[in-house]
């Protein structure tokens, strides 16, 4: 396998073209923005601990019976996947409620949310990412119906799967994001899963595990990435 030209450089990611049409390289950096890239830094280890991360949690989504798009780790910071069209939705399930919630809702931080939410929102950085419906999906063609209905069940399907595994490790996964794409006709998991996606407290002191800690200034963003994988089984290379 050979890797070709870049694609595209996104905010965390660069993706490249391979030898082979249907696959596609994603090279993890160390970029960590946040505000909607207003905010950027470069974090040592970060590319590869994410990229390391997101191997794992995809390779127990896939034995769980989820469609993904990871094929595997080519490197420490570059991982192999299938090249797909994405839809370009955000799908977000929340178990307690944190971060936008609390500022459009006014709820309080760490409150249950029985059933968990399912929330769609528009990538568009310009636009600050808006949060968007089903109706307008489909008016705008960003998603059919089906779709979004097979994004809801896999995006809670993933949620039975990390949850448990999360508190296995003494952590509750409050909330996460999730993309998906089209791969010959079928919806399959793309993107990422690492704590720059998702929230993550310690399930006794609550302290933050996640991007919370880059976005609030907190410090030890990548050991805090570090300390997740460790209580979960991932073990990290650097080179
Ligand atoms: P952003 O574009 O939000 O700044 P990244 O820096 O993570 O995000 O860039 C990665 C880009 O690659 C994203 O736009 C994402 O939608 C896209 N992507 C992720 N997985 C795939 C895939 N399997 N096929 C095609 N594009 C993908
Ligand atoms: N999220 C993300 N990318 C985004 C927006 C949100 O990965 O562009 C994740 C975020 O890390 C959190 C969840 O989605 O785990 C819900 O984010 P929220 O709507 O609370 O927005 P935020 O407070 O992060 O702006």
């Amino acid at each position: 396998m050979e890797k070709r030209e870049e694609l595209y450089a996104g905010k965390a990611k660069s993706v490249y073209t391979t030898d082979d049409a249907n696959l596609l390289v994603l090279v993890f950096r160390n970029d960590t923005s946040a505000f909607d890239g207003k905010r950027i830094e470069q974090l040592d280890r970060k590319g590869a601990v994410n990229n390391q991360f997101n191997a794992f949690i995809m390779q127990k989504l896939s034995a769980a019976g989820i469609p993904t798009h990871f094929e595997k780790l080519l490197s420490p910071t570059e991982a192999l996947v299938k090249k797909m069209e994405m839809i370009p939705l955000e799908c977000v399930v929340r178990n307690f409620a944190a971060g936008s919630l609390v500022r459009r809702l006014g709820v309080t931080e760490g409150e249950v949310l029985n059933p968990p939410t399912f929330e769609l929102f528009l990538k568009n950085d310009a636009l600050g990412d808006p949060m968007v419906n089903e109706s307008h999906a489909q008016s705008f063609g960003w998603a059919t119906p089906e779709q979004i209905e097979k994004m809801r069940t896999l995006t809670f399907k993933v949620n039975e799967v990390l949850a448990a595994l999360f508190l296995e490790g003494g952590m509750l996964l409050v909330d996460y994001k999730l993309e998906f794409g089209v791969f010959n006709g079928e919806i399959v998991l793309g993107d990422e899963f690492s704590p720059d996606g998702c929230r993550l407290w310690d399930k006794d002191t609550r302290e933050k595990l996640d991007k919370d800690r880059f976005r609030q200034g907190l410090g030890n963003v990548v050991e805090a990435y570090e300390e997740v994988g460790r209580r979960i089984g991932v073990e990290f290379r650097y080179e």
